[in-house]
């Protein structure tokens, strides 16, 4: 079994002894330590690595544990039955325990890391394309592996570079992460300008480990954000569409979208947004704060959110826009809606690629807005017998609660679905008749016309 002092590059790190670090086995993933202390027995160097390490040590439940390891991708196969390879240029491993994935990647040394992290086909045509200028040594090079020392230095933060290794509980940090992690900063590893020109997402990152953990962005980390946003359009609206999930359901949703508000990146996620909520309405606006609050309180109750709500609620204001603008055009309100809302969703589309059960479902929720309001036996029958019910409901008390005044209509709804079968039918006579007489009172009689 090699021994983990003959480990290139391990004379670089600055050490934690297991007594002066809180890092304990009981708190990590029972599939992680497994797949830790086999690749050990396998004679390899295996570490903790990443957000794992980092939410450790603050005391947070860590979301997922990374592997980092002297294995390569091949060698991890064979040791586990359970082990797929996942990318081809950059491969990472999957472990699959049931449902808990546990990613395992062979150390890597630094070099156009553009291009491990990219991974739309748009851009793997790109980089194919480009890498026909320089020698074909760049696809050797993508498949040599460097020492730890070089994989904690490719990684993006130096509270992100950490490893733990159950060999002897012993804590490496190559970049000054652990200083960081005291004083609660988020640092760009090396010159933060060709870090993010090698990988413009790591400004988003910057803005979501910030947000999350509470961390103020180092200077040089922050400065160049703003003059860099722009790159964010070389980054494919797949990738865009990911890193705006993991933005908005981190638990810190509302955070991230005063991060984003503040900083430019957030233009090159949603722009039209941006722009609608310049001028939108008080009620308009505070819908979108408090979708964004409900997403983390319901998060932090261990409840799920659906990316169609969120998008539902963030292009609501573009929605509205739109709406208001189409207002005096001659169309049925129903028809313009849809127009509408395709228009929008559409155009979202070019900046994160929402896909389209996600933004159908979106589309849903803003159409049932109109046929909840209608309450005529039909629309009533079929909006609640609708799959999008519950979440366009839920919008509508949202909208309420933003301040819009519905005529009590939340209520009605809320009402109608506590009760009976006799209760709802009674609920339908009522609103039918109140609708006829509102109807006979306003409508002047025509002689010999038909209603
Ligand atoms: P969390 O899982 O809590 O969102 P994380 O830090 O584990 O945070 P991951 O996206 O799971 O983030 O990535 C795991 C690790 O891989 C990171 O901690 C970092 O070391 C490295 N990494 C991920 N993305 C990048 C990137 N774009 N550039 C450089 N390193 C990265
Ligand atoms: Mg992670």
């Amino acid at each position: 079994m090699k021994p983990n002092a003959d480990l290139a590059g391990l004379d670089k790190a600055h050490i934690t002894r297991r007594a002066d670090h809180a890092i304990s086995r009981k708190n990590i993933s029972h599939n992680a330590l497994k797949v830790l202390y086999k690749l050990g027995d396998g004679g390899y160097a295996a570490y903790l690595v990443g957000g794992g390490v980092r939410d450790l040590l603050l005391g947070y439940h860590p979301k997922d544990f990374d592997i980092a390891t002297n294995a390569t991708p091949e060698q991890i196969k064979k040791l586990f039955r359970n082990a797929r390879i996942i990318g081809r240029r950059f491969k990472i491993i999957h472990i699959r325990f049931g449902r808990e994935i546990i990613e395992v990647t062979t150390f890597r040394a630094h070099h156009n890391p553009k291009n491990e992290f990219e991974e739309s086909a748009s851009r793997r045509q790109m980089r194919e394309l480009n890498s026909a200028h320089s020698s074909t040594g760049m696809i050797l090079r993508d498949n040599v592996y460097g020492n730890i020392d070089e994989d904690a230095l490719r990684r993006d933060f130096t509270v992100n570079a950490l490893y733990y290794t159950v060999r002897d509980f012993e804590l490496l940090d190559f970049s000054g992460g652990i200083a960081d992690l005291h004083e609660r900063l988020i640092r760009v590893i090396g010159d933060p300008v060709e870090r993010y020109k090698e990988d413009p997402v790591r400004m988003l990152r910057a803005l979501r480990f910030s947000a999350k953990l509470n961390f103020a962005l180092e200077e040089n980390t922050r400065r160049p954000i703003d003059e860099l946003a722009f790159l964010l359009e070389s980054i494919s609206p797949a990738r865009l569409f990911d890193e705006t999930l993991k933005l908005l359901t981190g638990g810190h949703a509302e955070k991230t979208f005063a991060l984003l508000k503040q900083y430019k990146v957030g233009r090159y996620l949603f722009p039209d947004t941006l722009d609608a909520l310049e001028r939108a309405s008080s009620s308009t606006a505070s819908l979108l704060d408090l979708a964004l609050c409900n997403t983390d309180s319901r998060l932090a109750e261990g409840k799920s959110v659906t990316p169609a709500f969120l998008y539902a609620a963030l292009l609501w204001p573009v929605f509205q826009k739109k709406l208001a603008q189409q207002r005096a055009a001659d169309q049925s309100q129903m028809q313009s809606y849809q127009q509408i809302a395709n228009s929008v969703l559409l155009e979202q589309v070019n900046y994160t690629a929402v896909p389209k059960r996600f933004s159908s479902a979106a589309r849903e929720i803003w159409e049932l807005q109109l046929r909840l309001a209608r309450r005529n036996r039909r629309s009533i029958e079929s909006a609640f017998a609708h799959p999008r019910f519950r979440a366009a409901y839920d919008f509508l008390l949202l909208r309420e609660d933003a301040g819009e005044q519905l005529n009590g209509l939340g209520q009605w709804w809320t009402d109608f679905q506590c009760g009976d079968a006799k209760h709802k039918a009674d609920m339908i006579g009522a609103v039918s008749q109140r609708k006829k007489s509102r109807r006979r009172r306003t409508r002047p009689k025509k002689s010999g016309g038909t209603e």
